[in-house]
């Protein structure tokens, strides 16, 4: 067992950097201004090589959850959630859900991006939208 320690990269560094300043920030193309996850050199909808980084407005809608009862990272005792929630702005990040978990099935809830303070370092986590 280990802890979920993030790799950085030169090509994430800035996501990783907003993240910790509470506003994440994906890269988008400089030329049609598709936002792009995982960061990549080629914008796959114009190719255009210019990049720039973006605040994102941080809601999205879960498309699918798991509940993990098993330990598999000493900084994640179960049971803990991940979500996978596409972003208003078309990318999808992996999170976890904090607050009132909702009856039923999570997909298709709309969620809000907060920041939450794990092991450390700062992460994404998202909350049930009003
Ligand atoms: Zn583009």
């Amino acid at each position: 067992m280990g802890k979920t320690t993030p790799v950085m990269s030169l090509s994430d560094a800035p996501m990783w950097q907003s993240i910790e300043n509470g506003k994440l920030a994906l890269m988008a193309c400089k030329t049609c201004g598709t936002y792009r996850y995982p960061p990549s050199p080629i914008c796959p909808k114009c190719l255009s090589m210019e990049t720039e980084w973006k605040p994102i407005a941080g809601t999205g809608t879960i498309l699918s959850w798991v509940v993990f009862h098993r330990k598999y990272f000493d900084d994640f005792p179960p049971p803990y959630n991940a979500v996978a929630v596409r972003l208003d702005e078309g990318p999808i990040i992996m999170t976890n859900l904090v607050g009132e978990e909702p009856e039923g099935s999570w997909i298709g809830k709309r969620v809000s991006l907060e920041y939450v303070d794990h092991d450390g370092r700062r992460q994404h986590a998202a909350r049930i939208a009003e």
